[in-house]
């Protein structure tokens, strides 16, 4: 077994526990703005998802992030966030491949 910790989170929407690596950070900022966090380093409370916009989806037809965030989440900014999300996604998959050094 690998000594190596590993921090897990739990994607909001499908509720599975991973590697930060593999989440996309949804960040409520002290102003209450919320965005997406690709760098995992904004001030605020934070949601995890898994880097798939089928979980973004999930989460916003349950409004995962209304109680994870424990704020109101405006449909319109769910959708921004969907839209961002779709962008980024590459993105996320991208850095992924080339941080795996491991596994
Ligand atoms: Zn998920």
């Amino acid at each position: 077994m690998r000594q190596r910790k590993i921090p897990l989170r739990k994607c909001v929407a499908c509720q599975q526990m991973m590697s930060k690596r593999e989440l996309i950070r949804v960040v409520r900022s002290p102003e209450g703005d919320i965005s997406i966090d690709l760098k995992g380093k904004k001030a605020g409370r934070g949601a995890y998802l898994c880097g798939k916009a089928s979980c973004f989806k999930l989460a916003k037809k349950s409004r995962a992030l209304d109680r994870a965030l424990s704020v109101t989440v405006a449909p319109d900014i769910y959708d921004q966030l969907e839209q961002d999300f779709i962008k980024v996604e590459d993105e996320f998959i991208a850095g992924k491949v080339e941080s795996s050094d491991e596994s």
